[in-house]
Parts: structure tokens; sequence; C-alpha cells
């Protein structure tokens, strides 16, 4: 379930910089969804790669966050559920449509993930990527990094014309890339869709690829409301989704922004579990 949104409910800034200025409120969401019967956790260390550390000026050390964040998690986890270190954007375009060389972004991602298996995770989850390029460079430097299995999961914009982030990347290449780079497990996540339109996304790499495929919606696509983004779309009706969602192929499933531990809760009864 998703960690940023909640934190943002509590009143706290999101992102991994809470796992070092608030702990405890980041290890409460921890075993909130630890408490739900899932089998993963995700380290609330999605963008702590040097070069988005730097160009947000964060002010905050690598090493020490994801050590920090991959911590956090293994102590909300009970006997029988993993932990997955959590990766994500530089929040930079690679050249030429921005500033960021290729080698510059391998470098970052390696560094994230060497240290998140340092931590001991049990994998490495790199998601909400919306350029393809890049997602597939995260994936080669996080197989470098560590020996092991990495998730690769994109941000899609639409469902239709063969799902696309916007980056203009289709699902079917996207999976196909992400195997190729070394993903064993690959998928949607967050992004403009609704858990409906992300079934339609997994059905999409079901049939480009053998390998298990992951889905982790919103809650519903996100509102403007008083200049905020809401996601509102309840724990049942979201249940129901991710049910679309099993049913469409995916072997992996879980929450993205808006979901809450009532959502992920719906979730696991919906599903069952192992
Ligand atoms: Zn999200």
């Amino acid at each position: 379930g998703a960690m940023g949104t909640q934190l943002g409910r509590a009143g706290l800034e999101m992102g991994g910089k809470t796992t070092l200025t608030h702990p405890d409120a980041v290890l409460a969401v921890h075993r909130a969804y630890a408490a739900c019967g899932v089998d993963l956790l995700i380290t609330n260390t999605l963008t702590m790669n040097r070069a988005n550390i730097e160009s947000h000026n964060l002010e905050v050390d690598v090493r020490e966050v994801n050590l920090a964040g991959a911590r956090l998690a293994r102590e909300a986890a009970g006997p029988g559920q993993y932990i997955l270190g959590d990766m994500s954007s530089t929040g930079k375009l690679l050249k030429p449509f921005g500033p960021l060389s290729e080698e510059e972004a391998f470098a970052a991602f390696k560094e994230q993930a060497g240290i998140l298996a340092e931590a001991g995770v049990d994998g490495l989850i790199i998601e909400t990527m919306f350029d393809l390029r890049e997602a597939v460079c995260a994936v080669r430097a996080a197989k470098e990094a560590a020996d092991l299995p990495v998730i690769a999961s994109m941000a899609f914009n639409t469902a239709a014309n063969g799902g696309r982030t916007v980056m203009g990347d289709k699902a079917a290449d996207c999976a196909r890339a992400l195997v190729e780079a070394g993903a064993a497990v690959v998928g949607a996540n967050c992004g403009a869709l609704d858990p409906h339109e992300i079934a339609e996304i997994v059905a999409l790499m079901r049939e480009a690829v053998t390998v298990d495929i992951i889905a982790q919606p919103n809650a519903g696509k996100g509102r403007m409301v008083d200049k905020e983004l809401v996601f509102d779309m309840t724990p049942e009706a979201f249940a129901t989704g991710l049910q679309e969602c099993v049913a469409a192929g995916a072997r992996l499933v879980g929450g993205c922004c808006g979901t809450s531990p009532d959502h992920i809760r719906a979730a696991v009864e919906a599903i069952g579990k192992r």
C-alpha cells in the first residue's frame, strides 16, 4: 500500500527524508500494512538516489536514508513477510531530452541498489517509471549491483493504443525490454490510470512476456480538490479492481497513491492469501 499519501495524511512530508525525520511515523505505516497480512513490504526509499536527492536539494545522505529505510521495513515485517527495496526515477530526463547522461543515471541507480542490498532487502522494486529507457537503465544497474530479484513497474498515462507512458512507450514493448534487461517481474503502477485500466495493461503485458506481472494501481484517478490531489476510490471498489488485475494475469498486486491499510485489507480478503 501507499506510503507517501499515508504520510501526507498524517501531516508529514512525503518522501524518503521522512524516514530520518519521523522514523516512528514510517514504521507505523509499515506496521499497519504488515497487519493486513501482506506478503511484501516496500521500503520508503522511492526517489532516494543521488541524482534525485541532489536535484531537489534534500540534504540527506544517500547511504544513511537507504539503510534506515530498509531497517524500518524489516522491523515491521513479520514471519513470512519479505522486504523490497524501493527505487524510482532520477527526477531528471535523460539526454537529449534532459540534462542527465545514461552513465550518471546508471551510477545513481547502482549506488542505491547496492546500499539496499547491503541493508538486507529480499528484492528490489523499480516503480513509477515513465521513461522506458531510464527504467531499463535502472534494471541493468540494479542487476549489476546486487544478486537479487528485480521487479520493474511502469506508470502509464493511458490504457488506449496498446497502453502508453507519458514518454510514449507501449506496454508490450516495456514488458519485453524490462525482461531483457534482467527484470524477474514486470508490470504497472501509479500513473493516470484506475485499477480497471491497469488490468488492461496487465493483459497487454501478459501476452508479451512469460514472467510474473505486478499491478499496483492508485485508489482511482486523482482529482484536484482545493489544490490537493485526492484519490477516493473505496476499499471495496479498489479490491474489485485488483481482482480484475488478477483475472487479467497479475501474480503480484498491491496499491499505489491514495491506498490505505483499509484498501489493502479489503484486497487481502477479496483475493485471499497465498
Ligand atoms: Zn503512486
